[in-house]
C-alpha cells in the first residue's frame, strides 16, 4: 500500500499530512527531522494508549527518542479548562521548551486539547498531529482549529494553531469501535456533499466496502477528505469566506448536541450526519436544490446504518423553537443573524445568510413529529 501525502499550503506554516499504514510504528523516524533534541511529549487518552501507546513508544525509542506521556480520560469532557489546566501544567513540570514538539495522539478531543496547549505553552510550543480516530483524520488534526468546550457552549475558546505534521495511520482505524468509526464517516461524506458529486458517488459505491475494514478504499477516502479541506483551509485559514463551508449541517448539529448535553445519545459525526439531512431538506424546502437530493442523502446515510433522523436519537429533545435559540449561540452569528450553509445539490453547496427560519422550524417541527 502507497504512502500518500497532502500539502496544506499556509506560506511558511505550510505542513504536509501522511496518509497510509504503518506510520505510528514509524513516527520515530518521521518526527526525527523536527526535534531540537531527542525527546518528546505524548497527550493521548486511555483508550488510544492502552491500544497504541506502546507501538508509538517503540517506535521513539528505536531512533533514540525518549517520551513522557500524559494519559486523559476519553470522551468530549475532557475539553474542558480543568483538562486544559492539567495539561499544560504537565506540559511545565516535564520542562517542554519551545523548540521541543508536543505530539497530539488520539481523536478529536485530544487533538483539539493538545493543540490548545501547545498553542498557549510558552506562547507557542511545535506540534505534531497523529489523529487515531476517522474523525481526526479526516477533519480535526488538519486546519488547525484548536481549543475547548465552555459552559456556554462548544468549542468557543481556542485558536488557530497549525501542526508541523500530521501522520494519519489508517491501521490504527482497525482498533475503533463501530460506532465511532461511522461519526468519522459522518464527516468523509459531508466533504462529497459540500463540494464533490464524484466523491460523493464514490462512497455510494464504496462506503460499505470502507466501513469493513477495505485498507486501500480508507485511505482514498481519507487523502480526499484531507486534499478537500487542505484546499479550502489554504483558501481561507480564519474562516472569513470559504471556510465556513466545511461546517456543513454544523449548525443543526451543534443545536442538537447542546441539546442532548454533548453526551453519549448523540456523537458530533453522527450529529453531522443528521445535520446534514436536515440541511439539504431545508434547501430542497426553499426551493435551492431538486427533491432528489434529499432523498439520496438520506439513503446513503441509512444504507451505511447510521443516524439520520431526530428519531434516532434516544430520549427527549427540545421542541423546535428551543432548537433554533440553541443554534444562535453558534459561532457563525453575525449581527444575530444565523449561518446556514445550503446546498444547490449535492457537492454545490454555499454560505446563506438570510435563511428564512420560519422554514428551519417547520423542517425541525416534522423531524421532531416523527419521534411520535
Ligand atoms: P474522540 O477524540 O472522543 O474519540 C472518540 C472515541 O474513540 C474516544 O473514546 C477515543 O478514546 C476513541 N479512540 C480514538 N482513536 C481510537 C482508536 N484508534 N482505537 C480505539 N479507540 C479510539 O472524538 P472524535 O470523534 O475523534 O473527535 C470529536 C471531537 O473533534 C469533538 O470535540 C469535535 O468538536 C472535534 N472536532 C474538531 C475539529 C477541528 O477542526 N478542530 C473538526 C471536527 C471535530
Amino acid at each position: 500500500m502507497e504512502r500518500e501525502v497532502v500539502n496544506v499550503d499556509l506560506g511558511d506554516r505550510s505542513y504536509d499530512i501522511l496518509i497510509g499504514p504503518n506510520l505510528v510504528p514509524n513516527a520515530g523516524a518521521l518526527i526525527k527531522p523536527f526535534l531540537k533534541r531527542n525527546h518528546v511529549v505524548i497527550i493521548t487518552d486511555e483508550n488510544v494508549a492502552r491500544l497504541h501507546l506502546a507501538t508509538l513508544e517503540k517506535g521513539l525509542i528505536a531512533q533514540g527518542i525518549s517520551s513522557a506521556a500524559l494519559k486523559l480520560p476519553a470522551g468530549e469532557a475532557t475539553k474542558s479548562w480543568e483538562m486544559l489546566q492539567k495539561t499544560t501544567e504537565w506540559l511545565l513540570s516535564e520542562k517542554v521548551e519551545r523548540d521541543d514538539i508536543v505530539i497530539a495522539f488520539g481523536g478529536g478531543v485530544i487533538g483539539d486539547l493538545a493543540g490548545f496547549a501547545a498553542a498557549i505553552m510558552r506562547r507557542g510550543v511545535r506540534f505534531v498531529q497523529i489523529p487515531t480516530s476517522l474523525l481526526a483524520q479526516v477533519d480535526s488534526s488538519v486546519g488547525g482549529k484548536t481549543g475547548i468546550n465552555s459552559p456556554h457552549g462548544k468549542n468557543l475558546v481556542g485558536a488557530f494553531y497549525q501542526p508541523q505534521m500530521v501522520l494519519a495511520d489508517v491501521e490504527v482505524l482497525g482498533t475503533l469501535k463501530p460506532r465511532d468509526f461511522l461519526a468519522g464517516y459522518g464527516e468523509v461524506i459531508k466533504y462529497g456533499m459540500l463540494g464533490d458529486l464524484k466523491f460523493f458517488t464514490w462512497l455510494e459505491e464504496n462506503g460499505p466496502a470502507m466501513a469493513a475494514g477495505d485498507m486501500e478504499k480508507r485511505i482514498y477516502a481519507v487523502k480526499r477528505s484531507c486534499q478537500m479541506k487542505a484546499d479550502i483551509v489554504a483558501r481561507d485559514e480564519k474562516e472569513h469566506g470559504d471556510r465556513a463551508l466545511l461546517n456543513l449541517g454544523h449548525t443543526f448539529c451543534h443545536a442538537l448536541e447542546a441539546a442532548t448535553g454533548y453526551s453519549d445519545r448523540l456523537l458530533h459525526g453522527e450529529g453531522v450526519a443528521i445535520g446534514c439531512a436536515l440541511a439539504f431538506e431545508t434547501s430542497m424546502r426553499l426551493g435551492l436544490c431538486a427533491q432528489e437530493a434529499p432523498s439520496r442523502v438520506r439513503a446513503h446515510l441509512k444504507n451505511m446504518n447510521m443516524k439520520v433522523d431526530l428519531s434516532d436519537i434516544e430520549g427527549e429533545l427540545p421542541d423546535a423553537d428551543a432548537l433554533i435559540k440553541l443554534m444562535s449561540q453558534d459561532k457563525k452569528v453575525q449581527n444575530g443573524k444565523l449561518a446556514f450553509i445550503m446546498a444547490r445539490s449535492i457537492g454545490d453547496s454555499f454560505v446563506d445568510r438570510n435563511v428564512d427560519l420560519t422554514v428551519v422550524k417547520s423542517v425541525l417541527e416534522d423531524a421532531l413529529s416523527l419521534r411520535q
